[in-house]
């Protein structure tokens, strides 16, 4: 609420303008427009208002942990973001949050799918922080790099006009993926239905160690989500190369 209510006065500010041109998923969203006003609760922020004892980032990478650090130096992000640059996104390392800044404001028109895949990077990183600090394994670097891709496929692979989402969204993705055995290769399909009838849908190829692939996406018109995703399963004989016969198997 409190969210909503300060978007309604603030609809000019500029990051907003810029988070809302690259089109992010609602709860990475809300995630970097808590970074934009510091409401993260970071070892620092914790630190400065007494809740924590130390202020250092919890992955030992040795120095403190604030905006700056989760959004450009983390030891973890640049694990990601180096898988990221061997697919060959070319994605540039910032000293400091005023530069990540400057960069996604440069590029939000010109190439806002570089800026979605970089801000779900972020989002990804801080999200397998807390599974770590509440005692979970953290996800893997080339789990997480495909997943901000295939995050940002999906935003993208909709009609750019079209804006709201509508009610049969189906946004199951990524809510839990499993390894499949080894020599295998894994496919997830998903289809997304705005009100307007315009729908996409779109797959994400993995192997056993959750390596990304490949991703597919195609937008058309429907109104039923479920032949949607048969659609999505059907698409993927349009996408099968031949690399794919050298897997013993396909999970789908
Ligand atoms: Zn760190």
């Amino acid at each position: 609420m409190v969210y909503k209510n300060y978007l309604m006065q603030n609809q000019d500010c500029g990051y907003w303008k810029c988070l809302k041109s690259i089109k992010l998923k609602p709860r990475v969203e809300v995630f970097w427009w808590r970074v934009f006003n510091n409401a993260i609760p970071m070892h620092d922020f914790l630190y400065q208002r007494r809740m924590q004892e130390g202020f250092i980032c919890p992955r030992g990478c040795g120095v403190k942990e604030d905006v700056e650090h989760i959004t450009t130096n983390c030891g973890k992000l640049k694990e990601v973001i180096g898988c990221l640059n061997k697919w060959g996104f070319g994605i540039s390392s910032f000293q400091s949050f005023q530069d990540c800044w400057k960069w996604m404001d440069m590029y939000k028109d010109s190439n806002g799918f570089l800026v979605n895949v970089y801000c779900n990077a972020v989002y990804f990183v801080w999200r397998s922080r807390n599974k770590f600090i509440r005692g979970g394994k953290e996800d893997c670097s080339t789990f997480m790099a495909s997943s901000a891709v295939s995050y940002a496929s999906i935003s993208y692979m909709v009609d750019e006009n079209l804006g709201n989402w509508g009610t049969n969204q189906s946004f199951r993705l990524l809510d839990r993926w499993y390894p499949p055995p080894p020599n295998w290769i894994k496919i997830n399909v998903d289809a997304a239905l705005l009100k307007s009838y315009k729908a996409g849908i779109g797959g994400v190829v993995r192997d056993s160690e959750g390596r990304f692939l490949l991703a597919y996406g195609h937008s058309c018109t429907h109104w039923d989500i479920s032949k949607l995703e048969l659609m999505a399963v059907h698409f993927i004989r349009q996408i099968q190369k031949e690399w794919m016969q050298d897997y013993n198997e396909i999970a789908d």
